[in-house]
C-alpha cells in the first residue's frame, strides 16, 4: 500500500466532541439508580473508582470510596508488607464482629490503673476481661474503672470488672446485636464460640457507622470492598493482596496490550481468588486479547491530567472513541468496562457511560480532597494538594516505573509519561461525590434512563463543533462565585 493510504484516518472523538442527545423522559434525576458492575462478580452503588495513584488512594481513600458505595483502588508504590496492612485496614474498616486479634483485652489479675492506661493508649472505652485460655470471664469499662481510681487504682480487674457479661455467638446479626444493647444498656457485646471462649467484639459504635453508610459497597461479610493496583509480573505482590482479602485486582500497565502483560495478567487470573481487571487499553484489539479470561477491562491511553504519554510517545485514542471500541467487545463477551483518565467534570462521566463504560475512574478530581494522601499546601493565598501522575519521575524514582515497562535507572535516565502537579484543595470525598453523581444522574434524567445498563442502551450523542463546545461552558460573563461543580481552571 501506498503510505499516503495512512492518511485516510479513521476519526477518534473524546469528551468535548460529543455531547448527549436529549430525549423524551419522565425519570427525576433522583430516582435515577447508578448502581453497576465494576468486574464480573463485584457490584458498587456508585459507578466511581478512585485512581491507584500514590497521591490519591491509601487506605483512608479507599475506605471512604466504598463508604459511599464505591471503590478505591490501592496504589503499588508501596512495598507488598504495607500494601498488606492497608487492604486489611480497609477490610476491618466497617467490620460489624471485630476479630479477637484486634479486640483489645484485659486480664483478671491486673491492676485497675494498668487497664486504665491500656485502654487510654488503646483508643478503647472498654474490654473484654479474659482468662488465659481466652474464656470471658467479665467485661470492664470506663464506669467499671471510675470509682477505684479514687481509692483502690491497685485493686485487681476481677474486682472492679462486671461479671454477668452479656454474649453473643459468632452467627448474630447487627439488629440482635443492638437488641441486646438496648434491652441491657450496655455498649459492647464479647462474641464467643461453644466454649465461651472470645472470638470477637461487637460495638455499638460500629454498629452505628455501618448504619450511616447503607450503601457502602462491602463483600457478602459486610466488609468493606478493596481495589488494589498489581504489576504485571508482580505475581508475588497478587498472591498477598489476594490473600490479604483483596476484592478485585487491577493490572496496572500504561499498555496492556503488550503480549508480555496478556501472559502475565493471565497467569495472575488464574492463581488468584479476586477478580482481575486488566488495563489500560484502548481499541478493540486489545479488548479481544483479553476478554477470554478479563473479569473486567480498564481504557485509557494518555487522557489522564497528569499524563504525557501521548507528547511524549505520539500513541494514544481520545478516550470516547477508546471506551466505545473496547465495550463493543468486551458487552458481547459481558466483560465490565472502566473508562479510566481525563474526567473533569460529571458531564465527562456519564458520557463514558454512554459511550459503554460501566463505571469511570478519576485521579485528579479526587487528589484535592482530604482522602487523598499528603498535605494541604499554600501558594499565593490559595490552598493546593500534590497531584502527579504515576510515570512521573518523582513517582518512578519511587518506585512506578514499571507500569510504563521501564527498568529503573538513575533520575535522568529515566523517561517520564507524566508530570508532577499541584490540584486545587476541595474539602470532603464526600461533596465531591456528592457533586459527581449528582451530575451523572441530571444527564440520565436528560436521556430518560432509570439505571445504567438502561441509559447506555438509550443515550445517543451529537457532535459539538468548537462553536458549540464555547456555547457549552459559561461564557460572555465574569465568573463571581465558583460553583462546587465548576471550576473554569479546568478548561
Ligand atoms: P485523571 O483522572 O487525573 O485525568 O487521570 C487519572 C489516570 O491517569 C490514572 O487512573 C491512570 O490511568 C493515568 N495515569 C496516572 N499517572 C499517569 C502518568 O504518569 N502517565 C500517564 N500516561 N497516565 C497516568
Amino acid at each position: 500500500d501506498p503510505f499516503s493510504e495512512k492518511l485516510r484516518v479513521p476519526e477518534a472523538l473524546t469528551f468535548d466532541d460529543v455531547l448527549l442527545r436529549p430525549m423524551e423522559s419522565r425519570v427525576e434525576p433522583d430516582d435515577a439508580d447508578v448502581s453497576t458492575r465494576v468486574s464480573k462478580g463485584v457490584e458498587l452503588t456508585i459507578p466511581i473508582l478512585s485512581a491507584a495513584m500514590d497521591t490519591v488512594t491509601e487506605a483512608e481513600m479507599a475506605i471512604g470510596m466504598a463508604r459511599e458505595g464505591g471503590l478505591g483502588v490501592l496504589h503499588r508504590n508501596m512495598p507488598v508488607d504495607v500494601m498488606e496492612a492497608q487492604i486489611r485496614q480497609v477490610k476491618r474498616a466497617d467490620e460489624l464482629v471485630i476479630q479477637r486479634e484486634d479486640v483489645v483485652t484485659a486480664s483478671p489479675a491486673q491492676t485497675v490503673r494498668e487497664v486504665d492506661e491500656m485502654m487510654e493508649r488503646e483508643g478503647v472505652s472498654g474490654a473484654p476481661v479474659v482468662a488465659d485460655d481466652d474464656t470471658v470471664l467479665g467485661i470492664i469499662s470506663g464506669t467499671d474503672i471510675r470509682p477505684y481510681l479514687e481509692v483502690g487504682d491497685r485493686d485487681e480487674v476481677r474486682e472492679a470488672m462486671t461479671d454477668e457479661v452479656i454474649t453473643a455467638g459468632q452467627d448474630v446479626t447487627a439488629r440482635e446485636a443492638l437488641e441486646l444493647m438496648y434491652d441491657y444498656k450496655i455498649e459492647r457485646v464479647p462474641i464467643v464460640d461453644d466454649e465461651d471462649r472470645l472470638v470477637g467484639l461487637v460495638t455499638m459504635q460500629g454498629i452505628l457507622q455501618r448504619r450511616e453508610h447503607e450503601d457502602a459497597a462491602r463483600d457478602d461479610a459486610g466488609r468493606l470492598r478493596a481495589g488494589v493496583a498489581v504489576g504485571p509480573f508482580e505475581d508475588e505482590r497478587a498472591v498477598a493482596a489476594d490473600e490479604a482479602g483483596a476484592d478485585v485486582l487491577f493490572i496496572d500497565c500504561a499498555h496492556a496490550h503488550n503480549l508480555n502483560v496478556i501472559d502475565s495478567a493471565r497467569a495472575i487470573a488464574e492463581s488468584v481468588e479476586a477478580d482481575v481487571v486488566v488495563g489500560n487499553v484502548g481499541t478493540s484489539e486489545a479488548a479481544e486479547a483479553c476478554v477470554d479470561f478479563a473479569d473486567g477491562l480498564k481504557v485509557g491511553i494518555g487522557p489522564g491530567s497528569i499524563c504525557t504519554t501521548r507528547v511524549v510517545s505520539g500513541a494514544g485514542m481520545p478516550q470516547i472513541t477508546a471506551v466505545a471500541e473496547v465495550a463493543d467487545v468486551a458487552s458481547r463477551h459481558d466483560v465490565p468496562v472502566i473508562a479510566d483518565g481525563g474526567i473533569r467534570y460529571s458531564g465527562d462521566a456519564i458520557k463514558a457511560i454512554a459511550a459503554g463504560a460501566d463505571a469511570v475512574m478519576l485521579g485528579s478530581y479526587f487528589a484535592g480532597t482530604d482522602a487523598a494522601p499528603g498535605r494541604v499546601i499554600t501558594m499565593n493565598g490559595k490552598k493546593y494538594k500534590q497531584y502527579r501522575g504515576m510515570g512521573s519521575v518523582g513517582a518512578m524514582r519511587s518506585g512506578g516505573g514499571d507500569r510504563y515497562l521501564k527498568e529503573e535507572k538513575d533520575d535522568e535516565d529515566f523517561v517520564p509519561e507524566g508530570v508532577e502537579a499541584a490540584t486545587p484543595y476541595k474539602g470532603t470525598l464526600a461533596s465531591e461525590l456528592h457533586q459527581l453523581v449528582g451530575g451523572m444522574k441530571s444527564g440520565m434524567g436528560y436521556v430518560g434512563a432509570e439505571t445504567l445498563p438502561g441509559f447506555k442502551q438509550r443515550a445517543e450523542f451529537v457532535r459539538v463543533s468548537s462553536a458549540g463546545q464555547t456555547e457549552g461552558h459559561p461564557h460572555d460573563v465574569m465568573i463571581t462565585d465558583e460553583a462546587p461543580n465548576y471550576s473554569p481552571q479546568n478548561d
